[in-house]
């Protein structure tokens, strides 16, 4: 490997340590509850998951265990956004 590559792997593991520098705007993932695996979505500060309780409340067990793994890496969701 050459000093520039070095270099770039020493800035990537930097820039690892600092969460705060990504901010994640879509993804989508499977989530493997207890019983079954759900779709987990978030587009743009909004979630779904396709479980009977986010039908019912637009939230969850596993839309807010997403939040917490990605941890300050989406954006905080605007209060106008809530309804
Ligand atoms: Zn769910």
């Amino acid at each position: 490997m050459n000093s520039n590559m070095i270099s770039k792997v020493q800035k990537a593991r930097n820039y690892a340590e600092e969460k705060d520098r990504v901010t994640l705007e879509s993804f989508s993932a499977s989530f493997r509850g207890n019983h079954n695996i759900y779709k987990v979505s978030y587009d743009g500060g909004t979630w779904r998951c396709d479980c009977s309780s986010f039908q019912l409340r637009s939230i969850c067990s596993h839309t807010m265990a997403m939040e917490r793994i990605l941890d300050g890496m989406i954006a905080a969701q605007a209060s106008s956004e809530a309804s």
